[in-house]
């Protein structure tokens, strides 16, 4: 449908200007102006789909739709208002080169890993740089009323093919290593625009202007509204299915994304450089900001990968960390105890040295829970965690959350005698809380421990001292609770 009207504004173009020929100069301009308003009004429909941000790139390509068109309507004016027949007239040109800024800017910088408002105060300033570089460049061979002699209009020629090379190269290369479909999608937008544009201005201006028809209103206006219809349509139709099944290879799109800024550097120091001959100072200037701008942005953005590493390290310590904490008591969790016990284990059959468990139960938990709710069987929790945490006293003792209400600690170094001392500790501790139990024989919250000591002998595993700790955890509670009892 869309493909359809294009053709059918193409043909109407063609067929009024080669009908009608006494109107032939105003009826081009009309259609001249409105392709590229088209396509300025696809892209700003785009932006508006996608969102306006600059790094989206939409506006950025609407800006040099915009800037487009009002070369043409300067043109419009110098030719039909002010009767300038020179086919270029500074301004005019002027903005058919600033055309190339806002997309300059947008192939440098959409998608390229965000970075700091220093970055893009950089890539402004070098975006400023181009656009001022592009007028010095234009007016070293016009001035307002047009070009002196035919070589300077052939200098224009030729810098509006650079210009469009640069473009097309640099589209190409973001299209073909662009992440998301969203971004292959504009790239790709870009690239078929900016492709047919760079023929069709080529042929323009190096044939139709020179040799055919020198000023607009002749049929050969019509390939001119090629690329704008294309664009519009591109635009309006949304990914395609190309944008959406191809695949860079992450290495190149890494390549891409991170070396993308550096394009703004080149180009300032492109137009630096065809300045260079024509106004030495400014060319130099020019060079300069483009080495210092390279400069800097790098800098800035090995400043941003430090800051991004350094807030990596840091969460991935955190992370660390946490995956060894109970989250609701805070203390080691069970995954941090079977590492502790296996190192301590490994540590106790080559030094043979006694090792002593404890399982810690609280006592008929259940029915605290069940009466004063889940709520307050977590605080009693964290409360008879505090309290065996803060009961140990050799460095190398550990305490762990088992399992649900049950906790393990591990003595090394410490023989069944040492071992029942900690235990009546510890039951004692819990006792001296005071938490309010009625199902409780005491009244309050007890615990059960049960002991197992052993120096471990080579070839023996540790689970044969956590079964023996269970064991006697079983005895304490068949002896009434609130009790430690030392396996045999
Ligand atoms: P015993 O004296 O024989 O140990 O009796 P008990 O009721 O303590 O034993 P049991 O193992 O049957 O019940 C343990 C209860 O501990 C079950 C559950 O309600 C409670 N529990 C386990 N984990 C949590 C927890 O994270 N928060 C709370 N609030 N309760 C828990
Ligand atoms: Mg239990
Ligand atoms: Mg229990």
């Amino acid at each position: 449908m869309m493909v359809l009207l294009a053709i059918a504004f193409a043909l109407l173009h063609a067929c009024l200007v080669w009908l009608i020929p006494g109107h032939a100069i105003v009826t081009s301009y009309a259609f001249l102006i409105a392709a590229p308003l088209l396509a300025l009004v696809a892209a700003m429909r785009r932006a508006y789909v996608t969102g306006l941000a600059l790094d989206r790139g939409w506006s950025l390509a609407a800006a040099s739709l915009l800037l487009w068109t009002l070369g043409m309507i300067s043109s419009l004016r110098q030719d039909l208002f002010l009767a300038n027949s020179n086919e270029a007239p500074g301004e005019t040109m002027l903005f058919y080169v600033l055309y190339g800024v806002p997309v300059s800017y947008a192939v440098a910088t959409v998608g390229a890993a965000t970075g700091s408002l220093m970055q893009r105060v950089v890539d402004a300033v070098l975006v400023l740089a181009l656009g001022y570089l592009y007028f010095e460049l234009m007016f070293s061979w016009v001035d307002l009323k047009g070009a002196s002699n035919a070589t300077s209009a052939q200098m224009i020629a030729y810098m509006f093919d650079v210009e469009n090379a640069y473009l097309v190269l640099t589209t190409v290369i973001r299209f073909l290593s662009a992440d998301t479909v969203e971004r292959r999608h504009f790239f790709g937008v870009l690239f078929a625009f900016i492709f047919s544009y760079g023929v069709v201005a080529a042929y323009y201006n190096h044939h139709v202007a020179m040799d055919l028809a020198k000023n607009i209103g002749s049929t050969y206006d019509v390939i001119v509204d090629v690329p704008f219809l294309l664009f519009a349509i591109l635009a309006m139709h949304g990914p395609t299915r190309l944008s959406q099944t191809l695949k860079p290879p992450i290495g190149l799109v890494r390549f891409v994304s991170s070396g993308s800024p550096i394009l703004l550097s080149l180009a300032v120091l492109g137009v630096a450089l065809l300045l260079l001959p024509r106004h030495f100072g400014i060319g130099v200037a020019g060079i300069i900001v483009a080495v210092l701008g390279y400069g800097l942005r790098s800098t800035l953005s090995q400043v941003h990968l430090s800051e991004t590493e350094e807030t990596l390290r840091h969460d991935r310590t955190m992370f660390a960390e946490m995956a060894l904490r109970d989250s609701l008591t805070g203390v080691p969790n069970r995954r941090a105890f079977e590492e502790a016990l296996d190192r301590e284990w490994r540590v106790a059959v080559r030094g043979q040295h006694v090792i002593s468990l404890l399982l810690v139960d609280i006592d008929i938990f259940k029915q605290y829970n069940d009466r004063y709710g889940h709520l307050a069987g977590d605080a009693c929790l964290r409360q008879v965690a505090d309290v065996l945490q803060h009961a140990l006293r050799r460095p190398g003792d550990m305490l762990a959350r088992y399992g649900g209400e049950e906790f393990v600690l591990i003595l090394p170094n410490t023989p069944g005698a040492g071992a029942q001392q900690v235990a009546t500790r510890l039951c004692k501790r819990v006792n001296q809380l005071q938490i309010t139990h009625e199902d409780s024989p005491t009244g309050g919250v007890t615990i059960s421990v049960g002991i197992a000591s052993m120096i471990p002998q080579e070839g023996t595993a540790a689970d044969d001292l956590i079964s023996a700790a269970d064991g006697a955890l079983y005895t304490a509670k068949r002896n009434g609770r609130n009790r430690a009892e030392l396996a045999a």
